[in-house]
């Protein structure tokens, strides 16, 4: 079964750079998806999207490291965020990478909500942590998808799944997670729950907002 959540998202936009990120409306709530490289990440967004190819968009040569910008019939963004944690990649372009991700994920406005990939069987990398951190601050919630989850026996993912908590507990409830294959397509109820409720919650907001009485 595939998303009604992400149904019909279509490729915009690609962006190098800060200053070239299209202006933030809060019409158009942006829910990024995260993760080191080879995590899953792409399979995941094909699979919520219900799409074969989509996000492999992003990964056609000269943008992997790039912002790519998913429209939803909604009117959201889905934000596909280059891979991070690929040795290969030079120091001039690492430093660029973090420059980018940084300032997306500590100052963008609209941006209501983070998935974070990482492959069950090596979750929370040193650069997962870094994403936390740069967007914890924000307030903003943060879903976690431990991927490949097919790839573990039953008594691995009860494991994964009590570390995983264990670990993002210091966090209160402004970080959740749960297991997903998209080999399998298990999870995708569950994610669509909840990136759902944080798009219900933000229209109600921005409602609430526009009818403020006037002073
Ligand atoms: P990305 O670099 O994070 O976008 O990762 P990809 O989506 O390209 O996946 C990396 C590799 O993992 C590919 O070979 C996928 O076929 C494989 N993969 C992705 N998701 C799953 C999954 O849920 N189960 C299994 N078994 N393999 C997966």
């Amino acid at each position: 079964m595939s998303s009604s959540l992400f149904r019909h998202a279509v490729f915009e936009t690609s962006v190098a750079k800060p200053v070239n990120l299209p202006p933030a409306s809060a019409a158009a709530p942006e829910i990024a998806f995260a993760g080191r490289s080879n995590a899953g990440k792409s399979s995941a967004i094909n699979t919520l999207a219900g799409h074969t190819r989509l996000a492999f968009v992003s990964k056609t040569p000269g943008r992997t490291q790039l912002i790519n910008f998913f429209r939803l019939p909604s009117g959201a963004y889905l934000v596909d965020l280059p891979g991070y944690g690929y040795a290969a990649v030079p120091e001039a372009v690492r430093k660029q990478w973090r420059g980018l991700l940084e300032h997306y994920l500590t100052r963008r406005e609209n941006l209501i909500g983070l998935v974070l990939i990482m492959d069950s069987r090596r979750p929370l990398t040193e650069l997962d942590i870094q994403m936390i951190h740069w967007f914890v601050p924000t307030g903003n919630p943060i879903h976690i998808l431990l991927t490949k989850s097919d790839k573990l026996s039953r008594q691995e993912t009860t494991q994964t799944l009590r570390a995983v908590r264990a670990a993002i507990a210091v966090y209160g409830g402004q970080i959740t997670v749960q297991l997903f294959s998209s080999l399998k397509k298990s999870g995708i109820e569950e994610a669509e729950r909840v990136i759902g409720a944080w798009l219900a919650e933000e229209s109600v907001e921005v409602e609430l907002a526009e009818n403020l009485p006037e002073r």
